[in-house]
């Protein structure tokens, strides 16, 4: 049977087990901006080294990035975000609440994407004569037309006498929209410092800041978020074959890396086009806590706009000499683009599992691949005794230099258990008064429960083996 999990629950599992908190809690928090607890940190730096490993460690042609927050200004006129990168919203004028009008007219069937504001005022005045038209929370007609918002967020650097109602756009600075902005920006100074030959690839992690109009959905959407990009420079003839190459790679990566079940992921054909997209897929799951397929990458083919816009912006040459056909092009770009911490919800909601224990007992239970748990292997005492402390505490110090590891001596051996089965811990170990005698311990494994004896000198190899 297929199981369900609520957003509410999803999103209460993840604070009560210090994975993710809403920011600013004691201030009464704020929409949209998430906290990393522990686990969070350690699960979500997890998903991110196995990304850098197989985009960049693993490979030799890409190379790695970490560009700054903020970029020149006309970086962002250049990219045509300044003036088109925009999300049409609308209000009920009874109960204020807001919602996105492409979300909406999607929902009655519209392909809303990427579709112009006129033409969406045109169709929900359509709905609204048709009645159908409804505020989405209190279900009143009383809504405002769509208008658009820029969802860069704007500030500026030290001019404290600047009111931020009069500035102009040349005041703006711009913490980044998109990572990827970053990587244009430096092909130059990588072309030239690394010894590079097309095709070949930059990547890299970090920070972007989107005005999102509404933010309901955890951390699935989110105004401070992190991106992986590789952006792929190549010449336009292996576009195709290469694009298809990287689908592929990518499709694997989710199915053996973050052990994402097949039926639970998609391809999304964009029909209509970003201004500078050729070809755009998404790869979606199936999230149980949204109700459904949802977004988590991007791979798009984008021609030569970003390098061509960024040259003409810049008046820099951005084009590559290809020595053996002597000729000299602007590489055109394909993209795979994915949200770290969507990847962290669609880890969550696949391993998230209260299972049925018989005689009205369940346990909660993260069944999450051993290589991104968050703690590895968990020591316990099985009662509050100083010698079994001891051999434990001996044990938990030789595995904690191999794996993150934890102790627990608060003696409860069914809490304990049940506290590393929520966060997906997928080794226990259990010290008692016969590993005294014996020098055997129990290992216990967290999906099937099965528990063996083991030797204490043989526990560190058998794990490196397991893990
Ligand atoms: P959406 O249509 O869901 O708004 P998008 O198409 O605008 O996303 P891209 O600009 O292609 O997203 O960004 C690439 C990836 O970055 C997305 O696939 C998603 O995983 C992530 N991402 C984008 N916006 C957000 C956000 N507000 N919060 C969290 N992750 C995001």
């Amino acid at each position: 049977m297929e199981k369900k999990i609520s957003l509410d629950e999803i999103t209460s599992f993840a604070k009560r087990r210090g994975f993710i908190f809403l920011s600013s809690e004691i201030y009464g928090g704020m929409a949209g901006v998430y906290d990393y607890g522990h686990y969070g940190v350690l699960l979500k730096n997890n998903i991110q080294q196995a990304w850098w490993k197989n985009m960049v460690l693993d490979r030799d042609d890409i190379v790695g990035l970490d560009s700054a927050i903020f970029m020149h200004p006309t970086t962002w006129k250049a990219s045509g975000h300044v003036d088109s990168f925009n999300e049409a919203l609308m209000d009920c004028k009874d109960c204020k609440f807001r919602m996105r009008a492409d979300h909406v007219l999607e929902k009655f069937g519209f392909e809303a994407d990427q579709m112009p504001l006129e033409e969406m005022n045109i169709h929900l005045d359509e709905l609204r004569t048709e009645g159908k038209l409804k505020c989405e929370n209190c279900g009143r007609t009383n809504l405002t037309e769509a208008r658009q918002i820029n969802q860069l967020i704007r500030t500026n650097f030290g001019q404290p006498t600047l009111d931020l109602k009069t500035m102009t756009q040349e005041d703006y600075v711009y913490p980044r929209g998109e990572t990827c902005q970053g990587i244009y920006l430096n092909y130059k100074n990588i072309t030239d410092t690394m010894r590079v030959k097309l095709p070949f690839g930059i990547a890299q992690i970090g920070k972007a800041f989107r005005n999102e109009v509404i933010a309901r959905q955890f951390i699935f959407r989110t105004r401070e978020f992190e991106q992986m990009e590789m952006q792929y420079f190549l010449s336009p003839e292996i576009m195709d074959e290469k694009y298809d190459y990287w689908k592929a790679e990518r499709w694997a990566w989710y199915l053996g890396i973050l052990g994402i079940p097949e039926e639970k992921l998609k391809w999304k054909k964009h029909d209509k086009l970003a201004h500078y997209a050729k070809q755009a897929y998404d790869v979606q799951y199936n999230f149980s806590c949204l109700g459904g397929f949802q977004e988590v990458e991007g791979i798009h083919q984008r021609g030569d706009w970003d390098l061509t816009r960024h040259a003409e912006f810049s008046g820099q040459k951005l084009d590559y000499f290809d020595q053996k056909n002597n000729k000299r092009f602007v590489p055109h770009i394909m993209e795979t683009s994915v949200g770290l911490n969507r990847l962290v919800l669609a880890v969550l909601d696949n391993a998230y599992t209260v299972e049925d224990l018989g005689e009205g007992k369940s346990r909660t239970v993260l069944k999450i691949l051993p290589r991104l748990a968050p703690v590895k292997v968990a020591i316990f005492p099985l009662q509050k005794d100083e010698k079994l402390k001891e051999l434990a505490g001996n044990i938990y110090h030789n595995l904690k230099k191999e794996f993150v590891t934890e102790f627990d001596d608060s003696g409860n051996i069914g809490k304990m258990y049940r506290r590393q089965d929520e966060i997906g811990t997928p080794f226990c170990i259990t010290v008692d008064f016969q590993s005294l005698e014996d020098n055997m311990v129990t290992l216990r494994e967290r999906d099937s429960m099965v528990q063996q004896r083991v030797n204490v000198a043989d526990v560190l190899s058998l794990l490196k083996s397991k893990l």
